[in-house]
């Protein structure tokens, strides 16, 4: 191994044992399964977010076997507010694989990993590194982040031949041993000093290493995707103390239950009520009508009480709450 490497090696767990984030609640026994659950939870959605609600969700289902019996209903429920539901439905699942083919127990080989539904390469080798300490390259976007400056690397991570570059880089600089110890190390030192924007080299154990010429420029992505303005039509049937809701067949919410498309049958003249939300390369304008006729058959009544209970996606819920307000 090259001195360099070695020597990141070194000062990165140095480092790692004064100052790494050793109280983040997934990582006091390092069990698979709450690797797995945290694992689920942080994508896409930050540390600061997930902290509590991985703390409630333990305590809701605290083993893997207890998440597999759960129906889906209560699963998508204790998942509300973190978006991207199929990301619960994909852990629900693979709880329910893991009981019935591998009696519970988490597997601890990368093709087994692999081969259950819904766990793609990064959470596989996550588990392999934070569960069972394998040395694997681990590239979340911290990690991509320094390593990108570490051997300034200024082709775009986002095409494949800046993520060869990324993992043939990490694969350099790890370990024979101790996987779990060197990714979380290089994860919080992206979170910590290497961070997005402008980094701290001045407090950075690696700065006599790093290779970075401009390093709040990196790492690089390809031009962006242009956000796409777009409007629904959604119905408010609200009577009698009943408000009424369809489940989704999905794709996007599979099994929630969400506010009606309003036809242009139904459509009276006039908006009720308004909202505007993100989802993935869109901004989205629902616009809520009291409509007209009678109530499809299709619909379930739900008292205001019973909304509480159940689950419904935040885009949904927030316009619900708007109409409620007027
Ligand atoms: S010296 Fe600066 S750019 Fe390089 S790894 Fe450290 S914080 Fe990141």
């Amino acid at each position: 191994m090259a001195q360099r490497d070695s020597l990141i090696q070194k000062k990165l767990s140095a480092w790692f044992h004064n100052h790494g984030r050793h109280d983040l609640p997934w990582r006091t026994s390092f069990s698979p399964y709450e690797v797995l659950v945290s694992e689920f939870m942080l994508q896409q959605t930050t540390v600061a977010t997930i902290t509590p609600r991985f703390l409630t969700w333990m305590k809701l289902f605290p083993t893997l076997e207890i998440l597999a019996q759960a129906p889906e209903e209560a699963v998508l429920k204790a998942w509300q507010g973190l978006g991207y539901y199929a990301r619960a439905r994909r852990l629900h699942l693979v709880a329910t694989t893991v009981v019935k083919n591998f009696e519970g127990k988490i597997p601890q080989d990368l093709d087994q990993l692999l081969a259950l539904p819904g766990i793609g390469p990064y959470t596989a080798k996550a588990l392999l590194a934070f569960a069972f300490d394998q040395p694997v390259e681990v590239l979340d976007t911290n990690i991509i982040r320094v390593i990108a400056r570490l051997n300034n690397i200024t082709e775009p991570i986002d095409t494949k031949r800046g993520h060869l570059l990324i993992e043939e880089s990490v694969r350099n600089i790890l370990p024979p041993k101790k996987g779990r110890l060197f990714a979380s190390a290089l994860m919080d030192l992206g979170a910590m000093v290497c961070k997005s924007g402008e980094p701290l080299c001045e407090t950075c154990p690696l700065s006599s290493e790093c290779e970075a010429e401009e390093p709040s420029r990196l790492p690089r992505k390809q031009p962006r995707v242009a956000i796409t303005k777009k409007k629904e039509q959604r119905a408010f049937y609200y009577r009698r103390n009943k408000i009424y809701l369809e489940k989704s067949q999905g794709p996007l919410w599979k099994g929630l239950w969400i506010l009606p498309h309003c036809t242009s049958l139904q459509k009276p003249r006039e908006i009720f009520s308004s909202i505007t939300y993100p989802i993935t390369r869109y901004r989205v304008t629902m616009e809520l009508y009291r409509p007209l006729g009678s109530i499809p058959k299709s619909l379930h009544p739900f008292s205001i009480h019973e909304l509480k209970s159940i689950a419904i996606p935040s885009p949904h819920r927030k316009a619900l709450e708007k109409c409620f307000e007027q």
